[in-house]
């Protein structure tokens, strides 16, 4: 048996998913929104999928969506990428295990950014990596370039960026950014950008991507799930230099080999309608400020959330001395709420006493996750 899966903990987000239906309780933990996708995006995908769109897509994704992806970031973002750089992949996590995969060789080292998603640091070692950490510090997580540089070695081949991050919720500024780009130029490091959140920005200032700003070396990974709130359809993708493409598809093809057709098809037309993303931003705003409202009203002290569906609570301002874990599973099983701790996005020294929940959730979930919340303290 391979001991690095033998170690591995259950994600976190399955495991209180699993813990709220269980214990009956509401689950603001696991980020999946209640509402914000564009109706006839589902109409499309079920119609098409009628009409027989059934069998295996290219393996790098179908060409029409591959164009769309270009298309799309050309306009929203400025990017001139073209399609033979782009592989579509089943989700984001696929995407960034294939990157990891491909541009990692046995001992090479990455650097992530903690508190980080998950599925980095399990997924550099998979592809015989070593992990170095560079860590945010609440309530600012500020990004700068004397962290980065003190996490590097000469061993270090790439840096993972997640902007806007998960699970702090900060949307980074254009210094952080231009810190990152400066790091990666003077040691030449690869910038993995998970920037699946991109759409999800909710502070009024413009999101800008890091393969906009250091095109040469950037590998951008984007999710439809985050970007149409349909989390479950699991249709990614991964945009690289043309020397670093090929090989991310050839990572791809031996992983899942290709993504449901129809729904590859449906996201390609979501993505020519960008004003279908609208109307959920507001919503998604509306939601935090109920949210937010909420547990200040309950006596919680909220740290600030620029970007995706978090709002993380410090729970050192209830007066109460407790840890993160053991609020979480205090939670779910008597107070009745789901939420996320943030020590396990760490490897090293973590922040103690921070939890995230999901806003993304109609009123009633949210007032009976208030209500919860305030049973809790
Ligand atoms: N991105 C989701 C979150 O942060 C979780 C995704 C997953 O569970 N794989 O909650």
């Amino acid at each position: 048996m391979n001991p690095l899966f033998q170690q591995m903990p259950v994600s976190i987000f399955e495991r209180m998913s699993l813990a709220a239906a269980e214990h009956g309780a509401v689950n603001l933990g696991q980020g999946f929104p209640d509402f914000g996708w564009p109706e006839p995006l589902l109409d499309l995908a079920a119609r098409l999928l009628r009409e027989g769109s059934n069998q295996y897509a290219p393996s790098r994704g179908l060409p029409a969506l591959r164009e769309a992806i270009c298309g799309f970031y050309a306009e929203r973002q400025g990017l001139a990428v073209e399609p033979g750089h782009v592989t579509v992949t089943s989700g984001a996590t696929e995407a960034i295990a294939a990157v990891l995969l491909s541009a990692l060789a046995t001992g090479d080292e990455a650097v992530i950014v903690a508190p980080a998603y998950d599925a980095y640091a399990p997924l550099i070692r998979q592809a015989g990596g070593r992990v170095r950490e560079a860590a945010l510090r609440a309530p600012d997580w500020r990004l700068d370039e004397a962290m980065l540089e003190a996490a590097l070695s000469p061993a270090t081949r790439l840096l993972v960026i997640n902007n806007p991050h998960n699970p702090t919720g900060r949307l980074f500024d254009s210094e952080e950014l231009s810190a990152a780009v400066a790091v990666a130029r003077r040691h030449d490091l690869i910038i993995l950008a998970d920037e699946v959140w991109e759409e999800v920005v909710l502070c009024g200032r413009p999101f800008v991507s890091l393969a906009a700003l250091a095109p040469e070396r950037t590998i951008k990974v984007g999710s439809a799930g985050k970007i149409f709130s349909l989390t479950g359809w699991k249709i990614g993708w991964a945009i690289a230099p043309p020397a670093l493409a090929g090989t991310i598809a050839r990572a791809h093809q031996y992983l899942t080999f290709a993504s449901p057709p129809n729904l590859q098809a449906a996201v390609a037309q979501g993505l020519a309608r960008p004003e279908w993303l609208e109307a959920a931003r507001a919503d998604f705003l509306r939601a935090r400020t109920r949210l937010a409202g909420g547990l200040e009203g309950a006596g919680y002290r909220l740290l600030p959330s620029e970007a995706t569906y978090f709002q993380c609570v410090d729970l050192s301002g209830l007066g109460i001395a407790m840890d993160d874990m053991a609020f979480a599973e205090m939670a779910v099983r008597e107070a009745g709420v789901a939420v996320i701790p943030l020590s396990p996005f760490y490897e090293g020294a973590a922040e103690r006493g921070l939890v995230r929940l999901c806003f993304a959730k109609a009123d009633a979930t949210i007032d009976a996750g208030i209500a919860a919340m305030a049973q809790a303290r």
